[in-house]
């Protein structure tokens, strides 16, 4: 049985389940997803910001203590030359060394005096130096701060980038003497900010930057240009904290601190977008994942839904199965024809109960029986040429006579058949009780024959009595015609008009009778029926009619081809003669008659048809013109007997048809009548 879902009008209640377990799984597989894919963001994102924080934390720390510890020697070298005056410069320089030894991020030293002239330093003063340090004076003096972080500018003394660190002196009337300025490595804290990189996978933006957004140190070089409009710079920004900026276009995470004494801002950033990258990549693989389970939960609901359709299927089949064999078993229980198996022995293995019953036999107890135990024709030797028989002809069909319990022979119509099962032959037979059949057809066929005897007797009669009437009536004819010529002149008018109305009755009479005899004629001619070829008939009846059509002034109009009917030529011949001839008889006063024969040949059956433009005929009178003696009209108007249209309906009748008529008075009448075409040849 072929699976479709068209079979299921109503799902079972395991359909329905095995559906919404399904739906459910998906459900919670994609739930399962989704929440994964949320949490794994959520996860993504306080890693980073934690990381961020541990990172920022630890910079600002590590750039805190390399910036104090500047600080403290450019603090130390303001005290040494408060304390040792003015010694030469060479010993100060030398001073300066020993101080900026040990701490690495100070690339060089810078004592300014109050009018921005360098006093000492670590490198050998140049023309250059003096410029440099006047501009540094100049700055920090116009800031008036006592410690000044400048922008990155190149050392006069090898162009090396540096951040200008400076601190204010005063005398000791309180007035500045000068600065001190220690120019901070830029690579210094560059190589601080790669070291932390190298140990994180995200792409970090680290920069070191003014109060104000100049940027001192960052990693990338040149990632960002200007820091001043970033939200950690915005002069409302809090000192520490971490914030998600989505002012840029590719949205940061930063976290930020701020070295407070010295106005530096530290910030640890990465790009949301390359953050999330991971993440991005790792949900889709989930939901890849997750939709490839959903295609597996899928196909499983559809294979175990069509495990269950075809269960359902083949419980269905077996249901009707099932059916179908309490059907056969019931028309076997409740059938009244003996229905008999047996095996290839001849042992009947299992008999109906109208068997037990038409046998006499007690239910169930005509099994092992063999079945020359009820049916005499077949002794015990003769059962396996029988069953060769069979094995032959596949079925046999028979008549035989079996024997009941009590003895009585009852009269069987036997049909039996060969069916192999198990490998061995099996004979089924279904028995009819023609006992009560026979009777009647021997009943029926004596009826039929005394029916033929006395219709045979009858049509003798009529024939007889039609024959021996006309003698006396021949002679009433030609005494009455003796009369006439012999007295004729001795008679007066009123006695001749006497003779002529005997004689005419008598002419009448002896037409009646001849149609009479016509009509009890029809089908007692002896003739076989025979394949007719109507052309010729209607040609015949044309011949024949001729002349009566010419003086009419008559059309008659024949179908081109006409087909082969099964019939009597002659009374095929009287009966179209008859039709046509009423056609002619009862034409109408106002027109030339026109008369046409039309055929038509449907569903094994020829239909003919006779129309004329005749008088018609009223409704009522459909029926009553075919009845015998039965005119509508007087015979003073239309000659006749009313004989013509009984003889037709015998003939059409003889020939296993019937006839019959549609009509429009004063317009015209169509007869039709069918009969049977001739088999083929
Ligand atoms: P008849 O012609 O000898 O009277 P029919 O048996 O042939 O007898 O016809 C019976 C009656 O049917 C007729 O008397 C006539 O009234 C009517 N009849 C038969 N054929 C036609 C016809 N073609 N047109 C009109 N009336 C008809």
């Amino acid at each position: 049985m072929r699976f479709s879902w068209i079979s299921w009008p109503h799902p079972s209640t395991s359909v329905r389940s095995v559906i919404a377990l399904g739906a459910l799984l998906m459900v919670v597989v994609l739930g399962m997803t989704g929440y994964e894919i949320w949490r794994q963001y959520n996860s993504t994102i306080t890693l980073a910001e934690r990381n961020l924080n541990v990172l920022a934390d630890v910079l600002v720390g590590e750039i805190g203590r390399t910036i104090s510890g500047v600080d403290s020697v450019v603090e130390q070298s303001v005290l040494d030359l408060s304390t040792e005056g003015n010694r030469p410069p060479e010993q100060i320089r030398r001073t300066l060394r020993d101080r900026a030894t040990g701490v690495p991020a100070i690339f060089g030293l810078l004592l300014i005096d109050a009018q921005g002239l360098p006093i000492a330093s670590l490198h050998s003063l140049s023309p250059r130096h003096h410029a440099f340090a006047q501009s540094i004076r100049a700055s920090v003096a116009g800031q008036n701060l006592p410690i000044h972080v400048g922008t990155v500018t190149a050392a006069p003394f090898d162009g090396t980038p540096i951040i200008p660190f400076s601190r204010l002196r005063h005398d000791a009337a309180g007035n500045i003497a000068g600065i001190t300025v220690a120019a901070m490595s830029v690579q210094y804290f560059q190589e601080i900010f790669l070291q932390v990189k190298s140990k994180t996978v995200t792409t970090l933006t680290l920069t070191l930057a003014r109060q104000d957004g100049a940027i001192l140190v960052q990693t990338p070089e040149g990632a960002t240009t200007k820091m001043s409009g970033m939200t950690e710079f915005r002069p409302d920004s809090r000192d520490n904290g971490l914030i998600h900026d989505d002012d840029t276009s590719a949205g940061r995470i930063v976290a930020f601190r701020t070295l407070r004494p010295y106005g530096l801002k530290l910030s640890v950033a990465v790009n949301a977008a390359d953050l999330l990258n991971l993440w991005r990549s790792n949900a889709l693989r989930l939901l890849l994942a997750a939709l490839v389970a959903a295609l597996v939960v899928a196909a499983l609901i559809w294979a175990i839904l069509r495990r269950l359709a075809l269960d359902e299927a083949q419980r269905a089949n077996l249901r009707s199965i099932d059916n179908q064999r309490r059907m056969a078993q019931f028309s076997l229980d409740a059938g009244a024809d003996m229905v008999v198996w047996t095996n290839d022995k001849g042992s009947i293995i299992y008999a109906n109960p109208a068997a037990h019953q038409a046998l006499g036999y007690a239910p169930g107890t005509l099994f092992n029986r063999s079945i020359p135990d009820i049916d005499p024709s077949v002794p015990p030797a003769a059962w396996e040429g029988r069953l060769d028989d069979l094995r032959r002809a596949g079925t046999l069909r028979f008549e035989t006579s079996l024997r009941t319990l009590s003895g009585k022979l009852i009269s069987v119509e036997v049909s039996i058949a060969l069916l192999q099962a198990d490998g061995r032959d099996h004979t089924c037979a279904v028995i009819r009780d023609i006992g009560a059949h026979k009777q009647s057809e021997a009943i029926l066929a004596e009826r039929t024959k005394r029916l033929e005897a006395s219709n045979a007797e009858l049509e003798q009669f009529a024939y007889v009595a039609s024959h021996d009437l006309r003698e006396p009536l021949r002679m009433v004819n030609s005494f009455v015609a003796l009369l006439a010529r012999r007295f004729g002149d001795q008679m007066d008018p009123e006695a001749r008009e006497y003779v002529e109305f005997a004689r005419e009755g008598a002419l009448r009479m002896d037409r009646l009778i001849l149609d009479l005899l016509e009509y009890s004629r029809v089908g007692s001619t002896g003739r076989p029926m025979a394949a007719v070829d109507l052309g010729t008939v209607l040609n015949d009846v044309r011949q024949t009619l001729a002349l009566t059509l010419n003086e009419a002034g008559a059309e008659l109009i024949l179908p081109a081809s006409l087909p082969k009917v099964w019939g009597d030529f002659d009374e095929l011949a009287r009966l179209l003669g008859n039709l046509i001839g009423n056609g002619l008889k009862y034409r109408h006063s106002d027109r030339l008659p026109r008369i046409e024969v039309e055929c038509l040949t449907q569903d094994g059956q020829i239909t003919l048809s006779v129309r004329d433009n005749g008088i018609g005929i009223a409704p009522q009178y459909f029926d009553r013109i075919f009845r015998i003696f039965q005119r509508l009209h007087g015979r003073d108007r239309y000659d006749g007997t009313g004989i013509g249209l009984a003889i037709c309906k015998k003939i059409v009748e003889r020939h296993g048809g019937r006839i019959w008529v549609s009509s429009t008075p004063d317009q015209g009448s169509t007869f039709f009548f069918t009969l049977k075409p001739a088999p083929a040849a």
